[in-house]
């Protein structure tokens, strides 16, 4: 070992047994090594329309203010939540993306001495917010690749402090029923916070039949995140909310910086919430673009996991990794999921038509130059 890595040894275990996050490769970076100039980003399960008009004239109109710290309290946006899902603004908690929820809950309620628990093929953002504080992380080996909530119930212990369950669940898109949920969190100790990772809630088929915020009346120990970064559009601004009993979104105020949501992120998320029009068309184009490529797998005899979420999983029957490379020699960028245990498949992001349409042709290519 020479001098400079005796570093590592110096970090919390659990960090240095920690994979980084790799996340989609960004479209300038592609630009960049390939000098290529058109160029579709298929990769983050971004919304393919951008944000909606009414969140960019909230920031146009939000520019003046910026040599002023943000509403530390994030009032207006919790307001309208509130009102949007019948609960009282006590009990939401703004993030800096959800992903900042998520951080805030382990860093209240895990130690060295307790441990989360998740699935195998679920959200790579738990097991770094666990080990990050330096708990330990219990993986449940995957049903169907999805959550098996029976044999996760089983790997809750005395120790166990966290649940984190993603619902639809990135990678596979997977969706849970919501009367197993109610009876996890029913059968789930009350010394166990369950956190219920809705990040894609906005495009389960049938949205009016989740009813988790209902569960929050009868468990104080739910922690329900949603996010502007998905079915908004507003991923770059960063900006996600958790619901919870006022109890446990006190606990987590506790833990928060004073101004971690950036003004422009609260006036975006705000007015993105008044508009209904973008968010039927952005789950109107992700219905019509899941088709057009389950479509196109068909065509060229390919497997693909069934998605709640705006992304799906494709099974190659091959590594991933070449083709993804592959794909990005074309300019398109997809996801590769090996990290997720899952090396054969691709996780590709509902993009428009036409960026649908020219991944299509470019896997088409492709599999037609190795088969
Ligand atoms: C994208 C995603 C999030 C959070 O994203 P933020 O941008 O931090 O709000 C959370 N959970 C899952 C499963 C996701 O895929």
């Amino acid at each position: 070992m020479n001098n400079s890595d005796k570093i590592y040894t110096l970090a919390v275990a659990g960090v240095q047994r920690l994979i980084p996050y790799k996340a989609g490769k960004p479209i300038e970076e592609l630009e960049r090594e390939l000098g290529l100039t058109q160029i579709i980003k298929l990769a983050s399960n971004e919304n393919p329309l951008g944000p909606g008009k009414k969140a960019l004239e909230a920031i146009a109109s939000a520019l003046p203010e910026l040599a002023l710290y943000p509403d530390g309290s994030g009032f207006l946006l919790k307001q309208a939540l509130a009102d949007k899902y019948g609960l009282d603004d006590s009990q939401i908690t703004l993030g800096n993306g959800s992903n900042e929820i998520l951080e805030l809950v382990a860093r209240a309620f895990l130690t060295p001495e307790h441990d989360a628990v998740f699935s195998q093929h679920a959200f790579a953002v738990y097991p770094i917010v666990t080990q990050a504080v330096g708990a330990t992380s219990v993986v449940v080996p995957a049903l169907n690749y999805g959550h098996d909530l029976d044999a996760m119930l089983l790997a809750v212990t005395e120790k166990t402090r966290l649940v984190f369950i993603a619902n639809p669940n990135n990678p596979t898109g997977t969706l849970l029923s919501q009367s197993s949920l109610a009876q996890f969190i029913n059968a789930l100790p009350d010394s166990c916070v369950c956190v219920l990772d809705e990040a894609y809630f906005e495009f389960v088929n049938d949205v009016e039949a989740i009813d988790s915020i209902a569960w929050l009346n009868d468990h104080p120990n739910l922690l329900i995140t949603r996010t502007f970064s998905k079915a908004y559009g507003l991923a770059g601004l960063r900006i996600g909310y958790g619901l919870s009993s006022p109890q446990m979104a006190d606990i987590l105020n506790r833990v928060r910086q004073p101004f971690n949501n950036n003004s422009l992120a609260l006036v975006a998320a705000l007015a993105a919430l008044s508009d209904d029009e973008h968010l039927q068309q952005t789950i109107s184009v992700n219905t019509q673009g899941m088709q057009q490529l389950v479509e196109g797998f068909k065509d060229l005899s390919l497997e693909w996991l069934p998605s709640a979420g705006n992304f799906v999983l494709v099974d190659l029957k091959q590594a991933g990794l070449p083709i993804y490379e592959a794909l990005l020699r074309k300019g398109v960028i997809v996801r590769p999921v090996g990290v997720y245990e899952l090396p054969n498949h691709l996780r590709i992001s509902i993009g428009t038509k036409i960026e649908n349409q020219v991944f299509l042709e470019a896997l088409t290519d492709i599999l037609a130059d190795v088969r």
